[in-house]
């Protein structure tokens, strides 16, 4: 199947290098200039499933036939997703990536026809050398990473033939796993470029050597949002609908944003999970820091993959004390649905509410619940607040979807505090130098039977006997720190 629809993009590619220029509005309907019979498959690649990036004012008419030919719309997911690296799912993986060089043969993919790879040459013609776009690669492979915890590795390219030679993930070695070429396809405008999806090969990115990467100044946001969406297909990410210029995985390039947005940040975190993953149990948990004193932190676009997905975060305790945290689902209300030809409408989505949180503490032993919280629906956040913590210890806030909630994801941020209770000996070392002694017991008597917040050990306001008492209980202790 996956050939068939490989090869019904010759006919949508045909249409687009007749088209021609950059078009500003939807015009005649190009793709009926095109003859069926270019559909010959005789340039199609086994098992290849590509997608093209238009630019906008492409002639919607084509970009739906190019669109439907190489989509699996059967997939109904909010956001629009097919197959993913190998790998758990909702786990993230280590790419590599890689530049063959300028002449190596890149086959037909779209209907363009087999031309050298010209990477090199266009790039360094259009940024002044090889150092200044490959940073760009480097920026867009970071925001990816920063949303899903894959990473990515530049690797060298031992010049393999172009498709169906696999990169590491897939069994592979001497290349990436993402293998970057350009090539010419239709002229500037019309298609940008295209990607393979994720399979037995593929992730491959195929740039058009005609467009002027360099547009839109210095911060180069043309060729950035490019490839940004490119890779998304990389990863698995289908183009989405409405055409709203809200989502980067919109059918048509925008520059109306820098970069990933909600909607594809949710794609890639549904296949690949949030950055902190895995952190599925105590034993996995995310590391979220040692305490001696009152502190706290918190993490920002999180999430939750159906309900069998449980983020896990340790918070470590040197005395007795007290965590609080919040889970606070984020998300907008937009639209979001797969590709149609007028690409207009999708279904309304309040990604706020896509599922319902529930927090909790959990004892040293990683399962025992000493708190939850499940009282609000959602949307809404979910807190504890001041759960005790008896001893010292490595305790866990644990974040879950609620029964019922299945194939989506629900963004979120977490936040938590702790309070530990200071160590008594320590609370009589008034002069701080590591030992409860006489020249503490000197600071006492200085200011015994006044209210001195300094000595003031039981916090009765009143620097007494009592005071006394429990600085000689630990006289000569609070040493070992
Ligand atoms: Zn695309």
């Amino acid at each position: 199947m996956k050939n068939t629809i490989a090869c019904s993009l010759l006919a949508g590619a045909t249409a687009l290098a007749g088209a021609g220029a950059h078009l500003t509005t939807p015009t005649a309907p190009i793709v009926q200039e095109v003859s069926q019979t270019a559909m010959t498959g005789a340039e199609c690649t086994e098992g290849h499933v590509a997608s093209a990036l238009f630019a906008p004012g492409t002639d919607p008419k084509v970009v739906e036939r190019v669109s439907l030919a190489i989509q699996n719309l059967s997939d109904t997911q909010r956001f629009e997703t097919t197959g993913r690296w190998p790998g758990a799912s909702g786990e993230p993986v280590n790419l590599t990536y890689s530049f063959p060089s300028d002449g190596l043969s890149i086959p037909n993919g779209i209907g363009e026809g087999t031309n050298p790879n010209t990477l090199h040459a266009t790039l360094n013609a259009r940024f002044g050398s090889e150092p200044v776009w490959q940073a760009l690669f480097v920026q867009i492979f970071d925001d990816w990473a920063a949303a899903t915890g894959n990473t990515y590795t530049l690797v060298s390219d031992d010049d393999a033939a172009f498709f169906n030679s696999p990169g590491p993930l897939n069994g592979g070695s001497g290349r990436g796993d993402v293998r970057i070429v350009a090539k010419p396809m239709d002229g500037g405008s019309g298609v940008l470029a295209y990607n393979f999806f994720p399979g037995a090969t593929g992730g491959e990115m195929v740039l058009d050597s005609a467009e002027f990467w360099n547009s839109g100044g210095g911060t180069f946001r043309f060729f950035r949002n490019t490839l940004a969406h490119e890779h998304g297909h990389g990863l698995g990410i289908l183009h989405v609908c409405p055409i709203q210029q809200t989502k980067l995985m919109e059918p048509f390039l925008t520059t109306a944003f820098d970069g990933i947005q909600h909607d594809d940040i949710r794609a890639a975190q549904f296949l690949y999970g949030d950055r902190l993953e895995p952190n599925q149990n105590s034993g996995e948990a995310t590391d979220l820091g040692v305490f001696s004193a009152d502190g706290g932190g918190g993490f920002d676009d999180l999430c939750i993959r159906n309900n069998g997905d449980d983020d896990v975060f340790a918070v470590e305790l040197t005395n007795s004390g007290t965590i609080s945290a919040t889970a606070s689902p984020f998300g907008f209300s937009y639209s979001s649905g797969p590709q149609t030809q007028a690409c207009n409408s999708g279904t309304a989505i309040n990604s706020m509410a896509t599922g319902d949180l529930v927090l909790e503490v959990l004892d040293t032993d990683g399962s025992t619940v000493l708190a939850t919280a499940d009282a609000t629906a959602a949307g809404s956040a979910e807190s504890l607040a001041g759960v005790v913590a008896p001893a010292a210890g490595t305790y866990y806030i644990r974040v879950q979807g609620a029964f019922g909630f299945v194939g989506n994801t629900q963004t979120y941020d977490m936040d938590f505090s702790v309070t530990v209770d200071e160590v008594l000996a320590c609370i009589a070392d008034l002069n701080n130098d590591g030992v409860v002694d006489t020249a503490d017991l000197g600071i006492l008597i200085g200011v015994f039977g006044t209210n001195s917040p300094l000595a003031d050990l039981n916090d009765d306001n009143i620097v007494d006997t009592a005071d006394l008492g429990i600085l000689i209980g630990v006289f000569g202790t609070c040493t070992t720190e």
